[in-house]
């Protein structure tokens, strides 16, 4: 994408203000700061509730779960399908929370988005342009993250995509991307943070889970997303973090999440930021 590029739907220059795409009474996008918590999949009724229940006090304006799990490993735990979906749906009505959660084809973005109230597009499918196109062509708002080796061009790319099909309601994601480091799963890249602001008119949140890859970093970087100007965070959490199906070395307990949040609200109010 060019930044002089008058055509691209995405752009600033087509669009001047802020995006704010707004689902169950949240704001996403300039002004606020939305927190979207949860495991990394659904494994049972007990476990999600639990999850959202607490992850809820603690000030999360959103619940996350996988139900459809994009694993590198075919051997690996895939996701409990249509059932974490119905899981999901009572987790919804029990806390009020709204649901994101991911959608892996195009041909299953019907029934998740009968649950979902953002859809979420993985890292590995960012690429997926009949996703893209299935997402683009429904109304519920999308979280497209970046994938593990794409430049901030190509996700740019990929959300004019889903905008081009007529969906205009599109939360951009930074993940961490994969680098030559060992010490964490991949390298957050927060940078990508002022040049969206610059490029684009589309909220952008940070998800410090998937980037660390270790429980013990997601608080600072968590602290860092807020401070250079992201519109939320994407935390995984997860009440027995030693014993999760996905993702259990990243994910925090619920006390550690309530202790993030309590740090997180100075830092949103010193830059401008309403965190409720
Ligand atoms: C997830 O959010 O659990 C996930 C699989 O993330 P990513 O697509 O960024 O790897
Ligand atoms: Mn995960």
């Amino acid at each position: 994408m060019k930044a002089d590029n008058k055509r691209m739907l995405v752009g600033r220059e087509r669009k001047p203000a802020d995006t704010v795409v707004r689902v169950n009474g949240i704001a996403i996008g300039e002004g606020t700061f939305t927190v979207m918590a949860g495991p990394c999949a659904v494994e049972s009724l007990e476990q999600t509730l639990e999850t959202a229940r607490r992850v809820k006090k603690a000030g999360a304006h959103l619940l996350r779960g996988g139900a459809f799990k994009p694993r590198t490993s075919p051997y690996s735990f895939q996701g409990l399908g249509s059932k974490g979906l119905e899981i999901l749906t009572r987790a919804k009505k029990e806390t009020g929370l709204a649901i994101v959660t991911e959608v892996m084809s195009a041909e299953d973005v019907p029934m998740v988005a009968l649950v979902a109230d953002i859809l979420q597009i993985g890292a590995r499918n960012m690429q997926n342009f009949n996703l893209l196109d299935a997402c683009g062509r429904q109304s519920k708002p999308v979280l497209l993250k970046r994938g593990l080796m794409s430049t901030i061009e190509e996700l740019l790319l990929s959300a004019e995509y889903i905008l081009s099909r007529g969906n205009p309601h599109v939360i951009l994601c930074e993940r961490g991307v994969r680098t030559f480091e060992k010490y964490t799963r991949n390298t957050l890249d927060l940078s990508i943070v002022p040049v969206v602001k610059k490029l684009s008119h589309l909220p952008i949140i940070v998800d410090p889970s998937h980037a660390a890859g270790i429980r013990d970093y997601v608080p600072a970087l968590s602290r860092a997303s807020v401070a250079v100007g992201a519109d939320g965070l994407l935390v995984e959490v997860h009440p027995r973090p030693e014993r999760a199906k996905c993702d259990g070395s990243q994910s925090l307990t619920p006390d550690g999440f309530d202790r993030l949040m309590k740090t997180l609200r100075p830092i949103a109010r010193a830059v401008g930021k309403k965190l409720r």
